[in-house]
């Protein structure tokens, strides 16, 4: 029905432009009715040491359970979600679930495991998230010992005072800060030095990198030399087959996660930890 010769042509475009801006807005909308309705919950992928196969953290992945169309991954909804900031929303709402759920689970489970949560950039610069989460740890009655939390490198790297302060009191209260998605931004290790992180998860891209070019191991092996040299330890992400696991391990990287180690899993009454395990050198022993 839409004409595309002359004037009509015109109007095809000027069509197309409200199609896009109405499904942009329908698509705000419902999103922010999931965020009103709590349409989420939470995935728990364990991090574990490289050599004792002990979980050391769970990293907590949200999902959104769409009433028509299943369960979504971020990849679905989180970059809405910081375009129209709602993500500050969503961030508070992340860390309550992340809160009563480890209340849930000392129920079950005399010790846990810290809990590692991401946070947007928004949530630091408009969203006061040290007295939100001060707040979900106060009310779900949690050590702040069992919370870190996951910034990427773009986000921390802006010489924001504000950020750095904040970032210093978590630290103080016994929360770990993690850069998470290294190697991603245009950060370098020298300027990670100076917020003082705890640990560094090395991005995915450059654990595949590994098995599949030299650089890749000499680039690793850089960012294990010099992080460990600034006290913080090395989690590779994204780690899919053993094969890597035994590179990492030459390459003295501290931890391991990755679909290899664990999918995500779902919450349960106890804690998913897995079973400590080793893995086996090329040599077969552990
Ligand atoms: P991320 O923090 O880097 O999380 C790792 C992502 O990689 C997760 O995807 C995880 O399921 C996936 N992954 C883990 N192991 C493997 C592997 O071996 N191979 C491959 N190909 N992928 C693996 P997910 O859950 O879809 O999350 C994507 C991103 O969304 C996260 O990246 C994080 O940046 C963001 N995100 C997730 N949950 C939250 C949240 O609660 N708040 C905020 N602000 N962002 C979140
Ligand atoms: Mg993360
Ligand atoms: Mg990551
Ligand atoms: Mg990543």
């Amino acid at each position: 029905s839409v004409k595309t010769n002359g004037k009509g042509g015109y109007q095809f475009y000027e069509a197309k432009f409200y199609n896009a801006l109405r499904d942009r807005l329908d698509r705000e909308a419902e999103l922010r009715r999931a965020i009103e309705g709590d349409e989420f919950l939470m995935v728990y992928q364990p991090r574990v040491d490289i050599l004792s196969g002990m979980t050391q953290s769970m990293e907590a992945l949200v999902r959104w359970q769409h009433p028509e169309r299943g369960l979504l991954e971020p990849a679905e909804f989180i970059g809405l979600a910081e375009d129209t900031g709602m993500v500050v929303e969503l961030g508070a709402l992340v860390i309550d679930k992340v809160c009563a759920q480890i209340a849930r689970w000392s129920e079950h489970d005399a010790a846990l495991v810290p809990v590692s949560i991401n946070v947007s950039p928004q949530q630091f610069r408009n969203g006061d998230v040290g007295s939100v989460l001060g707040e979900a740890l106060a009310r779900h009655k949690v050590p702040p010992s069992l919370i870190e939390l996951e910034i990427t490198e773009s986000s921390v790297m802006d010489e924001d005072a504000a950020v750095s302060s904040t970032l210093s009191q978590l630290q103080k209260q016994g929360i770990k800060i993690l850069v998470d998605d290294f190697g991603t931004g245009y950060s370098s290790l020298s300027q990670l030095h100076r917020l003082d992180f705890d640990v560094l998860k090395v991005d995915q891209a450059f654990t595949a990198n590994i098995e599949t070019s030299a650089e890749g191991m000499v680039f690793f092996t850089a960012i294990v030399t010099m992080a460990h040299a600034l006290g913080m330890r090395v989690v590779a992400e994204g780690v899919e087959n053993l094969a890597q696991v035994r590179l990492l391990r030459t390459l003295q990287c501290d931890e391991v996660q990755g679909f290899f180690i664990s999918r995500p899993l779902p919450a349960g009454d106890s804690q998913p930890v897995l079973p400590p395990r080793t893995f086996p050198t090329a040599y077969g022993n552990a």
